[in-house]
């Protein structure tokens, strides 16, 4: 199969790469129907995060094309949308909520789904079949299920996104622009982004955002307490994962409000006393995805959300190369890989 590989940061390829075949009995083989490139992905490109000849992607929707003998939930021909960890979804972890801290926890990375093919381990707890076959259009929408619309509504939903509350959204990629969709569907009152780009500003508004806040670091949260009374927001959401970001977060939550923290936050380091003293909720880390999909398929299913919107290059499979330069160079928020 055809598959993405990077050798080192900045140098994609797209090669032959063994096909996948089932290992373990709880083993599902997906063939891919669309894949795509995400923020995180940047990290090893820009050699923040190590990589050598790494098979590359986590997001991924597909038909199962063979299933191992204890596999029941999906089967042969189903369309299925995954989340970007591997769950047992039977522990006590998941059973709680926290799918992606499943004692069997691995991450779909280490899988690279930037390929025609993926075997997705524990397929009954990590997978979950469509109502049916997907419209193409469809597809682009369950698509950001997988990773971005999920991680997007973990974080609103950790910044306790409520019906007249408040959320200011700190970081205009594809998770914050999904963050103020969950915002809005949450039933928030106004929605602040917080962004400099026209272009990407406009798509916020179009997923919901009352207000427009252009400011950042101290100033972002100045403009954030002025434009609530002095409070600063109810709920925040971090979606950029820089020093920068973070602290911005911190500072435009109110004090006993909520804040949740999705941004991959390599460089960070937390004050301790200014945490100490902010007096806020934080709840962060990677998404359990897998415990929103359900509802969230159901969404796309009946129309209700467009998530597949935040997609702003399509490109085939064999330019993947071209993708990661869109999205490094900023042309482009997210790109879709077709296959
Ligand atoms: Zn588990």
């Amino acid at each position: 199969m055809r598959g993405v590989v990077m050798y080192a940061p900045g140098d994609v390829r797209v090669e032959e790469r063994e096909d996948p075949s089932i290992v373990d009995a709880t083993d599902a083989i997906v063939r891919l129907t669309a894949t795509c490139i995400c923020g995180s992905d940047l990290w090893p490109y820009r050699g923040i995060e190590p990589v050598d000849h790494t098979p590359m992607g986590h997001e991924y929707v597909g038909v199962v094309e063979e299933i191992g003998s204890d596999v029941k939930n999906v089967k042969v021909g189903d369309f299925v949308v995954g989340s970007f960890v591997i769950s047992d979804n039977t522990c006590e972890i998941c059973r709680s909520g926290y799918q992606s801290q499943c004692v069997h926890r691995t991450f779909v990375a280490q899988i690279g789904t930037q390929a025609e093919k993926a075997r997705i381990p524990y397929a009954d707890g990590t997978l979950v079949a469509t109502p049916g076959q997907p419209t193409e259009d469809q597809v682009r929408h369950l698509l950001a299920a997988s990773d971005v619309l999920g991680t997007g509504w973990y974080a609103a939903v950790a910044a306790a996104a409520a019906p007249g509350k408040t959320v200011a959204v700190v970081g205009d990629g594809a998770v914050g622009l999904m963050a103020i969709l969950a915002a809005k569907q949450l039933g928030a009152e106004r929605i602040i982004a917080m962004s400099r780009h026209p272009e990407r500003q406009a798509l916020a508004r179009h997923f919901g955002a009352t207000d427009i806040v252009e400011e950042r670091g101290e100033d972002g949260v100045a403009k954030i307490k002025e434009l609530t009374g002095g409070l600063g927001a109810h709920s925040v959401v971090e979606a950029v994962g820089t020093q920068e970001a973070f602290m911005q977060a911190v500072g435009a939550t109110r004090g006993g409000g909520h804040m949740g923290y999705v941004g991959v936050n390599y460089e960070v380091q937390i004050p301790g006393i200014q945490l100490f003293f902010a007096g806020i909720h934080t709840e962060g880390g990677p998404a359990p995805v897998r415990r929103f999909l359900p509802d969230l398929i159901q969404l796309i299913w009946d129309g209700t959300i467009e998530p597949g919107r935040v997609f702003d290059l399509t490109l085939p499979l064999e330019e993947a190369a071209a993708g990661y330069k869109a999205m490094d160079e900023r042309r482009a928020t997210k790109v879709l890989l077709t296959l």
